[in-house]
Formats: C-alpha cells, structure tokens, sequence
C-alpha cells in the first residue's frame, strides 16, 4: 500500500506531511494511512501535467504509440486483480467477487480506448464549402490539462473511465481520488510506472477534496475538469470551472425508477429489482430505487421481494458467500439510517431490513424495502445512496411514466413487460439518459453513461467518453489563386 503522492513520475511525500486513517468499513479498524495532499501538492502535479502536456512526448505521440501503454496498463492491472480486489474490499467494503468484476471492467476500459486511440490516427474529416475558393477539414487534438475527481463507491473503476480515454485523447492528467478510498488509484501510479507512461502524463493525489480538490479545479492551468460525484460538489465545479471557462463534465446522483407491468415474470422481476438496489450496497449512482409495480402484480411481486431480501447474506466482503457488505464508512452509514428513520416519520412502512442488529463493529445495514412511501417524503425524492428501496402500485401506464419522471434527476430508468411495444414506448418516454428493458444495471463500456437533468452534464464511455478530452479544430486553406481584391484592388 502506497504511503506517497505520485507527481511527476515520482512517490513524494505531500508538502505539508499529513495523512488521511483508512478504515476497514467491516470491522472498523484502521489499517493504513494514506497521504494527505493540499494545495503546493496539487500545484506541483498540475505543473507537472502541464509541462508533460506543453513540452513532453505524450500529446505528440500517435494514438498507436499511445495504446501500447494504455494497454500495458490494461495488463499491469490484470496481473495484481486479486491483490487489488482485496485492497478495494478492505477500502470500499464491497463483496470480493463484485471487486473482482469492477477491476476486470477497468482493465477492459483500458483495452477499449487502446483501441479508440488507434482510430484517432489520420482522423481528418473533410469538410464541403460552399464557397470553392477555400477548402477546409476537421481534426481532433488533446485538450490539454484535464483533472478527474472520483467517487468512493467503484473506486478504480470510476478512475478508470476518465483516466483511459483521458490518455488515449493525448491529455495530461491529475486524479484526485475520493478520501475514503485512494488504495488502487495510488496504485494506478505503479501501474503506470510499470507501463513506462512518461513522467507528468498521469499524477494520482489522495487527500480532501475540500481542500486538494478544491485547489485543482480552481486552478487556472487546468483545462478540463471531468468529475463523478454528488449534486452539491457538481455544482462547485461548474462554478469554479466557470472562472476560467474550463471543460467540465459531471456525472451526478439519481433517483432511478424501475416500472414493472403484470404481465413480468415475477421471479426475473424479483432477481433484478434486487440487482438494481442491493448490489455494491446500493452505493450506485444509477440504483433503481423507485420501484413502480402495476397493481395485479403488486402484492405478489412486493411478498416475494421481502421474502428474498431476506436471504441475502449480510458479512465482511473477504467471507466467500457475502452477498451484502457494510456501507463505506460512518457518515454513509449514520444517512442511510437517518433516512429511514425519517421516512417512517413521514408515513412510510418498512417491510423489511433497517439496522443489522448483533453484528459488532461494521456499518451493517440490511437489504431495505419501504413501501407507503408519500410521494412528497424524502425517501421517494432523495438519493438515499444505500440498500434501501421504495416500491408502490400504479394503475396505468400513463400514471406510470408520469410517476417515474417526476423527478430532478434524470440518470436511467428501468422497465420490464412482456410487450416489447409497450417497453419500447415506455422507454421513449422515460426523461433519463440510461434505459434499460427487462433488466437493471448491466453497463457496459461501449455504450454511452451519463444523466439527463441534474444527473449530470456530457457522457462518459464508449466514443462520448474520449470526446470528452478533446478539442476539434478547423483547418481552412485559399486555393484559388485570384486576387481576394478587398484592399487591395
Ligand atoms: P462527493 O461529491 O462527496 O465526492 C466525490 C469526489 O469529490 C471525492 O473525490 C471528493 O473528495 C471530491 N470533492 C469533495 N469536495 C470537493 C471540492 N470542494 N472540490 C473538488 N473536489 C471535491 O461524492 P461521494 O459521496 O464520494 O459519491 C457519492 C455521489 O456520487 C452520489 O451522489 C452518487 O450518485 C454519485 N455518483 C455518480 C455516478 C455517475 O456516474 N453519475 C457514479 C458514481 C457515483
């Protein structure tokens, strides 16, 4: 485990010498400190960024030459997996086996873009004049300087998206990992080291983001700032960014609907509701957390849900058979509680999960299902951001869409029928920028992520994650040799 700041190709102790504890979230213990970077920390590793992007090789490069390091990184993670699964268990919390698969996506993000940056080679698009006297083409070239703020709840994975097409693009970069989890960013450090990425391409600072956080994106040789986080910090961003009119892209929170009609088969609608809300705790930004059952269904569907969340297996993410961890940390746990609490004080019913009594230490809470949910309470409103979901009935499919984009945000929505023309018109009609039809989750690298409304600005993955780092530039020539003659008659 890294003790040190990766800047310019070099471990560095953070200028002011201070340290965050990491926690064990199953057991409370604290197991490693990591460095505490601040402001001069993130002064150097712009500058170092910088001088990579404006003097070094890496933007010159052809995408060709680029993918084979994006690639060797793909490799450099492949080969420490289980080392880093486990890192990732003991930071986030999350079972090994959902640890295992979120650091196989990494490295295949990393392959994916290897190979996009190779299509970025001789990439000229000619572009037709009405005025024959000029020609003129489109090329695309890096961005420049960009920073990537990520979240705690798929730590590498979340680094990964930004960090991947960031370097295929030919941008320099800084990634300012979340506090609670910087274990495999920091190694992502080594990892480049390994790949032989040239000093200053990729700087990793773990530290506060109200303090190193801040100082990235408030400063001025940043040129892009591409985030993943909550609503509130968004916001921040997009005000510092706006100073310097930086690039900013944010992928926010959520509060995704899942619309179930009566003719779903009930076991495969129990399965990925339950996939939608319970996997990695319900720490995900895209969580089916408003589950809409049309009414013959309804009592059925919500017996045999309550039934199953039962079973799922609540331990430490290191037990094999865990199928439920603890929440990330204390904070996490104590909102999650709360919100809760709260939502039977505004009229909601729990009909099952809430605290896991008996435990020990740990942030344990059990699989959650509300229903009585007011549509006014915070629960059915809010990102609860935890294993907690809110179910009721509908009558018709019109009450249905109307209830499910009755919200700020807009990140994915879910449906499932039978009818594949009803799911297709349900799923035109959601006001989100993710829609899945009979299933909840499955994300892929390929495919375009990211929020309609407050979810977010711009997309990450697939072809819209490296347009994100990269500036599009017109190049116009005079072919015609007669006299402009405006001047000069
Ligand atoms: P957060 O906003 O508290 O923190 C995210 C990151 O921002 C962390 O690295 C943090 O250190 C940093 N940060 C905090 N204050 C900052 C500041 N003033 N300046 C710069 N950086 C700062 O979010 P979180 O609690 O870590 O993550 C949970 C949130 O992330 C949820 O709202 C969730 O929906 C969202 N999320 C969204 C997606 C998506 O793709 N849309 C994916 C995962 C998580």
């Amino acid at each position: 485990m890294q003790t040190q700041l990766f800047i310019n190709g070099q471990w560095v102790a953070p200028v002011q010498g201070g340290t965050l504890p990491v926690i064990d979230p199953a057991t409370e213990e604290v197991f490693h400190h990591i460095p505490a970077a601040t402001a001069p920390d993130a002064e150097a590793a712009v500058a170092a960024a910088r001088a990579a992007f404006d003097h070094g090789p890496w933007p010159r490069l052809t995408g060709k030459e680029r993918a084979v390091y994006l690639r060797a990184m793909a490799q450099g993670i492949r080969d420490r997996l289980p080392e880093l699964a486990r890192l990732e268990v003991r930071d986030n919390g999350k079972p090994l086996p959902e640890a295992e698969w979120d650091l196989g996506d990494a490295a295949g993000c990393f392959d994916y873009y290897a190979d996009l940056a190779e299509e970025l080679d001789g990439e000229v698009e000619p572009i037709a004049l009405a005025d024959g006297r000029f020609t003129a083409k489109a090329v695309r070239e890096p961005l420049g300087v960009a920073v990537a703020i990520v979240p705690w709840n798929y730590p590498l994975l979340m680094a990964s998206w930004k960090v991947a097409p960031a370097l295929a693009a030919g941008c320099t970069m800084v990634l300012k990992p979340a506090e609670t989890t910087s274990l495999t960013a920091l190694e992502l450090g080594a990892i480049a080291t390994a790949a032989g990425l040239p000093p200053g391409v990729l700087n990793v600072l773990s530290g506060k983001g109200s303090v190193v956080g801040q100082a990235l994106i408030d400063h001025p040789q940043v040129d892009k700032v591409a985030f993943t986080g909550s609503g509130p910090v968004g916001s921040r961003i997009m005000a510092a960014g706006a100073r310097d009119i930086k690039r900013v892209s944010l992928e926010l929170g959520g509060k995704s609907p899942f619309v179930v009609f009566a003719d779903s088969d009930i076991e495969k609608a129990v399965e990925w509701i339950m996939f939608g809300i319970f996997w990695n705790q319900g720490q995900v930004c895209s969580a089916t957390s408003r589950v809409l059952v049309e009414r013959a269904l309804y009592a059925p569907l919500l017996a045999r849900l309550v039934e199953e969340a039962g079973k799922i297996s609540i331990g430490n993410g290191l037990e094999p058979g865990t199928l439920l961890g603890p929440l990330v940390n204390k904070g996490q746990y104590d909102d999650v509680l709360r919100h809760i609490e709260r939502a039977v004080e505004q009229g909601a019913t729990v009909a099952c999960g809430g605290k896991v009594a008996g435990r020990g230490k740990g942030f344990w809470v059990a699989p959650t299902v509300l229903t009585d949910v007011p549509l006014t309470a915070d629960a059915w409103v809010e990102e609860i951001f935890g294993p907690v979901v809110c179910i009721r009935p509908f009558d018709t499919e019109d009450e249905a869409i109307a209830l499910a984009n009755d919200s700020r945000f807009g990140l994915a929505a879910a449906v499932m029928s039978a009818d594949d023309a009803r799911c297709e018109r349900v799923a035109a009609a959601f006001r989100a920028g993710i829609v899945w039809i009979n299933c909840s989750q499955p994300t892929f690298t390929e495919a375009p992520w990211g929020g309609y409304k407050q979810s977010g600005i711009g997309r990450e993955l697939g072809r819209w994650g490296l347009d994100n780092y990269l500036e599009t530039k017109q190049i116009t020539r005079l072919v015609s040799n007669d006299p402009w003659g405006w001047y000069i008659k």
